[in-house]
């Protein structure tokens, strides 16, 4: 079967572009047969060949990956690996205690796994700092946000602390924010030096990683799997499909994915001046307490310090925002910068981005098999880096047959629910992003 469609990354993967160039995996430019072919190198690709090369050793595991490891989403993304579900906050709240708690355990293991290949592999720790993350609130219309996750967060039995106006003023050095509501389990990653370093690290003479090598046909023939790419063929009895929403390209989930983008932008190396006119710590992370508000990171280190920032999202069926949303969308995220950060106005952005994610309607994942020998780690949903790397751990015990509650538990979640037709779709998703991003306000 021909893959339908391609990834699309709008600008550059600044996290990328701020590290030293990271060294090439080779271009598929051969025929291959392998035991274990994985399809995407982003969070899922990369923990699934991780752990099946833990759990059998003597297994030759190839990935494919369509562009140089962490140019997609995987590297594009605010680094936030979050522990509790996105969705706390939600009005429909109610008897989802449970389905919370098990979110969370999962969620906790992904992360748990994630610290584990960091500390056994060798991988820098300023790529993954498990300093727990802040949901900042700029207005009243925030705070009670926080408010409300506040409340689903003590009915949960989980450890929260609340930051006034003046702690949030310290931390950062601005006064835009009214309050913060810190969690501790949260990781902040820097998303390109984990992705390119953990690439880096399982590489072996049994695991191989092909760059800029996108699968263009995927068929069984005779009980194996064929992957061709435009210089090459990989051959293998089991494939796992890493590609998140782009699952869809391969013929699996029609109908059933929200595929969203959300842009970022990050300034350029701030200098010292202003560095100390921003005063407040080096580094810090804020998710809105507004769903649809700002996503803020105070960077520092080895790119240099800087300011990123992420917000709006968009419907892209067509995975292609035009040239004039993401001039919408970048004016936007200026005018967020400026009215965040006043003391540093004409600093500019270096680098701004976009990037695709995968939603569904019921916010289950593409986990599990999809056809003899063809299994699926994909449609993340909201929190796709630590999704990915818990879909991509399970989705190896799975094809190992490796015992295992979480891939009972995955198993049983419902499939993902069919989306009304195009073009009730769109105009439904659209209405909906853009009504909550105008009650955002200033938390936008
Ligand atoms: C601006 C932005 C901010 C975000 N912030 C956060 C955040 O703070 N926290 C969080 O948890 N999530 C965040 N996300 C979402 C997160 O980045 C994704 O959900 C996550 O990367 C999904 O991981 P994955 O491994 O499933 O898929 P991906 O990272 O998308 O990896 C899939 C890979 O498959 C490759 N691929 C697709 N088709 C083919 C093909 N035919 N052949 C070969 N390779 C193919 C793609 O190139 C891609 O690299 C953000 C996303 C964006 C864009």
């Amino acid at each position: 079967m021909k893959v339908t469609r391609q990834p699309t990354n709008p600008g550059p993967a600044a996290w990328a572009k701020i590290l030293p160039e990271a060294a090439r995996h080779p271009t598929l430019e051969d025929d291959r047969h392998v035991d274990f072919l994985i399809i995407g190198g982003g969070f899922a690709g990369l923990t699934a060949a991780r752990r099946i090369s833990e759990l059998e050793p003597t297994a030759t595991v190839s990935v494919v990956e369509a562009f140089r490891l962490a140019e997609g989403p995987a590297g594009r993304n605010s680094g936030f690996m979050i522990d509790l579900p996105h969705d706390l906050a939600s009005d429909d709240y109610g008897g989802q205690a449970a389905r919370d708690h098990q979110s969370i355990r999962h969620n906790r293991a992904a992360i748990s796994y994630a610290a584990d290949m960091v500390a056994t592999l060798g991988l820098p720790q300023a790529c993954f700092q498990k300093v727990g993350k802040i949901n900042a609130a700029a207005t009243d219309r925030g705070i009670a946000h926080n408010q409300g996750y506040q409340e689903h967060l003590t009915h949960l039995n989980e450890p929260f602390e609340i930051l006034d106006d003046r702690q949030m003023h310290e931390l950062t050095g601005i006064t835009f924010y009214k309050q913060g509501l810190f969690t501790p389990g949260a990781v902040l990653l820097q998303p390109a030096q984990y992705i390119q370093s953990l690439g880096a690290a399982i590489v072996s003479n049994r695991v191989a990683i092909y760059e800029n090598s996108p699968v263009m046909a995927l068929d069984q023939v005779g009980g194996m799997w064929r992957a061709e790419t435009a210089k090459g063929a990989i051959s293998a009895p089991t494939v796992i499909l890493a590609t998140n929403g782009l699952a869809q390209a391969f013929g699996y989930y029609k109908s059933r994915v929200v595929h969203i983008y959300t842009y970022a932008s990050m300034t350029r190396a701030l200098s010292a001046d202003e560095v100390q006119r921003l005063g407040g710590a080096p580094n810090w992370g804020f998710t809105p307490a507004d769903p649809l508000g700002t996503t803020v990171r105070r960077i520092s280190g080895i790119g240099g310090d800087r300011i990123v920032i992420r917000n709006r999202a968009t419907y892209e069926p067509r995975l292609s925002p035009s040239e004039r949303r993401l001039r919408g969308v970048y004016a936007q995220h200026d005018d967020s910068f400026d009215a965040r950060f006043p003391m540093l106005k004409g600093v500019e952005m270096e680098h701004r981005w976009g990037g695709h994610l995968a939603l569904t309607l019921n916010g289950v994942a593409g986990f599990g098999q999809l056809e003899d020998g063809l299994y699926s780690a994909c449609l993340q949903n909201g929190l796709g880096t630590v999704k990915g790397t818990l879909h991509g751990m399970a989705i190896a015990e799975m094809c190992l047959k490796h015992p295992s509650t979480i891939v009972d538990e995955l198993l049983a979640e419902p499939a993902p629910k069919r989306l009304p037709p195009e073009p009730i779709s769109e105009v439904a998703a659209t209405i909906r992003l853009k009504l909550g991003e105008r009650a955002a306000g200033q938390e936008l």
